[in-house]
């Protein structure tokens, strides 16, 4: 992969305000590629975006939520209007709302389903109209190690990231026939935003369960990501990609 290997294309990534959506920007525009920022978090974009633009790349802001029809519709039509095409699309948006089964609410069941699930479907269906037309295309979609283990207290976080897989390998094969590759990453456990207020102990027990011994970065999600959005990766579709450091094999 040389430094340059996203050179020309257009990349898109949603709720890289923060976290690894963030790591993820910065990596695919280091890489070459202008970038289509979302997040609903207006601030953190606008700063990432003079990050961004800093170094020579071309970026575009759309502040909204992936769990809204009419606000992926308006991130993709300034997609459409800024860029004319769109080469990868990276599903980063994502929330927890924890709780035991026997106390969650629809509320929270609901906005965990909708934002990581319905979301994904939202943006992948927008994408994949732009990339059949170009018959080029990378869909990259974050899911997680929960979704391969189980765990107690995300029954709805399991549930739509299990769900994000299902729909990685059906697209992989409807999407194929374009050139267009869908492929899922699956973070272990991330030191982000995201992961920051699970108390210490906790965390030091689910460090001391990973056999390479640290927490991952941010970084370490993104370098995958980059892989997976060159030519590099052309002939890997419809899998699920662990980056856990050992955590789950
Ligand atoms: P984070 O909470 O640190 O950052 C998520 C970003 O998404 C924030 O900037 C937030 O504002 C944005 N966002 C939230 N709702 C949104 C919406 N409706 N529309 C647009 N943007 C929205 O999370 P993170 O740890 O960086 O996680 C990124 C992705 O990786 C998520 O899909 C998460 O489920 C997944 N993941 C994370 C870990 C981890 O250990 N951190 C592990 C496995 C999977």
């Amino acid at each position: 992969m040389t430094n340059n290997c996203l050179s020309g294309k257009t990349a898109l990534v949603t709720g890289c305000g923060r976290g690894i959506g963030k790591a993820i920007a910065m990596t695919l525009s280091n890489a070459g590629a202008d970038i289509i920022l979302n997040d609903i978090d207006k601030e953190a974009v606008g700063l990432l975006s003079e990050q961004i633009n800093a170094t020579g790349r071309r970026t575009v802001i759309h502040t909204g939520s992936i769990g809204l029809k009419k606000d992926v519709e308006k991130l993709f039509s300034i997609a459409r209007k800024e860029f004319h095409h769109l080469d990868i699309l990276v599903n980063n948006a994502g929330i927890t709302r924890d709780n035991m089964l026997l106390k969650m609410t629809d509320q929270e069941w609901d906005q965990v389903i909708d934002i990581n699930l319905k979301g994904v479907f939202y943006c992948t269906r927008q994408a994949a109209a732009m990339m059949k037309d170009q018959t080029y295309g990378r869909i990259i979609n974050l899911t997680s190690v929960s979704a391969l283990m189980g765990n107690p207290g995300q029954v709805n976080y399991t549930a739509s990231k299990a769900g994000v897989i299902g729909l990685t390998k059906t697209l992989a094969r409807e999407l194929a026939r374009y050139q267009i590759t869908v492929n899922a990453v699956a973070p272990g456990f991330i030191e982000t935003p995201m992961t920051e207020t699970i108390p210490d102990p906790i965390k030091q027990t689910i460090i001391s369960g990973i056999p390479l011994g640290r927490a991952g970065s941010p970084q370490d999600v993104a370098n995958l990501v980059r892989f997976l959005s060159s030519d590099d990766s052309s002939y890997v579709t419809g899998q699920v990609i662990s980056c856990n450091g050992g955590l789950y094999t």
